[in-house]
């Protein structure tokens, strides 16, 4: 698989990092090996495989090299700022999943046991907030809101916390998109031995990459910005600790069994190809649709990261290489209001999801 180096951008790493260089038949695009089975040359290599003592593919649930393609290029993507800052920083490694849901799922489950506590915020993306209620509940986790506004904070709601194991956030946050400062938390965070998880969906590794700033994982709906297309579902976790990843979050992964179609990967390998383009273009029109709106007489707030006046602007200048492709925007109308924008709007989708080349506009509180 090609290794990119570090000298070359962003557009470089998501079209060659991870392609294959050894394709037997010489495929110019990595081929879609759709085959839920791969076969031993004697019963002896079978053996040999199962034990670990010989590498290759045995199930699609487990491994396909097409997925690989889509793990080699997360990985290399989220660990471009961190191999730049410590050449020594060791290996990032990533695993993909059959959706976002399935990736984050499956890192908290890896990460919490019964009693334990996983601190997060308010103003988190509906289906995340969901599953850290009841499901984790029966479960025997507890999931508390906290202030992650500053590092007092921080340390306070960690000492008050039961058995405090992980520190889960979004940012920018769906649908809001109110920023966290994601060193800061950090460094609260594993001061306690706390991991951090960041759900990086809505900035893509092109504007921001957490790993660089202290997350552990980075977790991704690729259904959105890195597929680009709205073509499939899908997710996929990052981290630092490639043993983890590897080893305890692959088996959960695999028994699980949140595991991605060959297809798919391939599809989200599209994709990635334009991610670098296609985010300048949609930080470039998300800015100028933003002001715009920002002027318009019946528009009561405007919630962008690129506005002077967003309330975590100076941060998104700090953190983020371009402020992304989502704007929340209230009316003073009110739910009519925005009914009828929602029913009168050309060229925009009246759809959930996000991050394709055409416009999709919802209302989250009715629809999310
Ligand atoms: N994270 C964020 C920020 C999202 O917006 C979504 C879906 O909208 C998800 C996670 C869940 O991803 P999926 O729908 O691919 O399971």
């Amino acid at each position: 698989m090609k290794q990119i180096p570090l000298t070359y951008g962003p557009s470089s790493h998501a079209i060659h990092a991870g392609e294959p260089d050894n394709d037997p038949a010489r495929a110019h695009v990595n081929p879609i090996y759709q085959s839920a089975t791969f076969g031993f040359d004697d019963a002896g290599q079978g053996r040999r495989m199962f034990a670990g003592e010989e590498q290759g593919y045995i199930y699609s649930r487990w491994h396909n090299p097409t997925v690989a393609v889509i793990e080699e290029k997360l990985g290399a993507l989220e660990g471009v700022d961190l191999r730049r800052a410590d050449a020594n920083g060791g290996a990032v490694a990533a695993l993909a999943f059959s959706s976002g849901m399935a990736a984050i799922s499956s890192i908290l489950m890896t990460l919490l046991r019964p009693g334990d506590t996983v601190l997060t915020h308010g103003g988190l993306y509906g289906g995340t907030s969901e599953l850290m209620q009841a499901p984790f509940q029966e479960l025997g986790i507890e999931r508390v809101l906290i202030d992650l506004g500053s590092p007092d904070a921080v340390e306070a709601a960690i000492g008050a916390a039961d058995r405090p194991r992980v520190l889960y956030l979004e940012s920018p946050a769906n649908p809001a998109l109110d920023l966290v400062d994601i060193a800061m938390v950090a460094q609260a965070a594993h001061a306690h031995g706390l991991k951090v998880v960041v759900d990086n969906t809505f900035a893509t590794p092109i504007l921001q990459q957490p790993l660089a700033l202290g997350a552990d994982f980075v977790v991704h709906s690729t259904t959105k910005y890195l597929n680009g297309h709205g073509t499939t579902v899908g997710g996929m976790v990052v981290g630092t600790d490639e043993g983890f990843i590897r080893h305890d979050l692959w088996e959960r992964k695999k028994l699980l069994g949140g595991s991605p179609s060959p297809f798919d990967a391939w599809l989200i390998n599209q994709g990635l190809k334009t991610l670098a383009l296609r985010m300048e273009r949609h930080c470039a029109n998300a800015l100028a649709v933003a002001r715009w709106l920002d002027t318009q007489s019946q528009v009561a707030r405007v919630h962008y990261p690129g506005l002077d006046h967003f309330r975590h602007h100076e941060l998104a200048k700090r953190q983020m290489k371009g402020f992304g492709g989502m704007i929340a925007f209230e009316l003073k109308g009110g739910v009519a209001a925005g009914t009828t924008v929602m029913n009168t709007v050309q060229l925009c989708s009246l759809a959930v999801s996000l991050g394709t080349v055409d416009t999709t506009i919802m209302h989250p509180a009715s629809m999310s």
